[in-house]
């Protein structure tokens, strides 16, 4: 029997059209492409559904409540479909893919989001593509996960990248292997993927916290990390350096942090190189940190560390189950 795929199509370049504005999504112009390209009726493809959200948008505009509309949405429907496929511009695609996976817990089917470089109307798109592969993916594999598929590849989620502005090749995940690549054949790493299981999906929503990231650059200034710690913040994340290190010759820094922490403030640590992981006992730049309790990103993504911060505190106020949930791989999210 068929399968069939429910498309929740949120904006993104892949239906835009261009406007003296610049390019903006244009309702109903991505399902009416695709329901007079014959390719989407081949006996080969699943059938498929497209719940249009009203405003499509330039993912740059995401929020919490687009993440938990979507994640609603895909509980309410879990049931009468096979697979989903989430049609998202790429500016925030990572991120949404971390926050959908955390939000949906015990995920059984395959939630896949893509999108595309070049808009549908043009004839150089990428987008055609990108929806004919992930479409054959999410009706032939049990990939109980949230990924992305972009230009051949099929990436966990949470671990993916944008790192191309313009390149068809517009992610990638440095710290885990692609679960499928789309060629000439279908070949996927099912041993990679997410095991399956029986347990009921249990969706979560995300609440608005007060969350923060720093980067850390030479001669950043203290006073303006100084400024942002006098906010009642909930977390903070550190982009370091390398393996987790940071300028701590200035003794201000430490004292500062180590105020927030007692203060209950979580402090996470996330590398600013796109592959590797933190390590903070490694060199004492890093090692001060830890003794002080600042905890480890390590090999997550930005995208992936941020959210997930979001995602703890929006479950609860207690720093310490926050600080022990982030040391764990509750999604695939990070290394073991
Ligand atoms: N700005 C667009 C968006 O993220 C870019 C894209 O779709 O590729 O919605």
């Amino acid at each position: 029997m068929k399968k069939s795929i429910l498309i929740l199509y949120t904006g993104g370049t892949i239906g835009m059209e261009k406007t003296s504005a610049g390019y903006t999504p244009k309702s109903g112009l991505l399902s009416e492409l695709m329901s007079k390209d014959p390719i989407f009726q081949h006996a080969d493809m699943p059938h498929y559904e497209i719940l249009e959200y009203q405003p499509l948008i330039d993912s740059s505009n995401m929020t919490l409540k687009h993440w938990n509309v979507l994640a609603k949405d895909l509980a309410k429907a879990y049931d009468h479909y096979d697979g989903f496929l989430i049609l998202h511009g790429t500016d925030t695609m990572a991120y949404t893919a971390s926050a959908l996976s955390f939000l949906l817990e015990n995920l059984n089917k395959p939630v896949i989001l893509t999108g595309a470089q070049v808009s549908l109307v043009q004839a150089h798109s990428d987008a055609r593509e990108n929806l004919i592969a992930a479409l054959l993916l999410a009706s032939r594999y049990d990939l109980p996960e949230v990924t992305i598929f972009f230009n051949h590849q099929l990436f966990r989620g949470n671990r993916a990248r944008k790192i191309d502005a313009e390149g068809y090749q517009a992610f990638q995940s440095p710290n885990f292997p692609a679960l499928a690549k789309v060629g000439s054949q279908l070949q996927a790493k099912t041993r990679l993927f997410r095991a399956q299981t029986k347990l009921p999906l249990t969706p979560y929503a995300f609440k608005e916290r007060a969350i923060a990231s720093f980067h850390f650059f030479p001669g950043a200034s203290l006073k303006v990390l100084e400024t942002l710690l006098a906010l009642p913040l909930q977390a903070l994340l550190l982009h370091s350096y390398g393996s987790g290190n940071l300028p701590i010759d200035d003794p201000h820094l430490l004292t500062m942090l180590r105020k927030a922490i007692q203060n209950k403030t979580i402090i996470a640590n996330c590398t600013q190189c796109l592959k590797g992981s933190v390590q903070m006992s490694h060199y004492a730049t890093g090692q001060a940190l830890q003794k002080i309790g600042v905890i480890s990103a390590a090999d997550m993504t930005p995208e992936a560390a941020i959210v997930k911060l979001q995602f703890l505190c929006s479950l609860s106020n207690d720093p310490l189950w926050i600080s022990q949930q982030y040391g764990l791989n509750l999604r695939g999210e990070r290394s073991d």
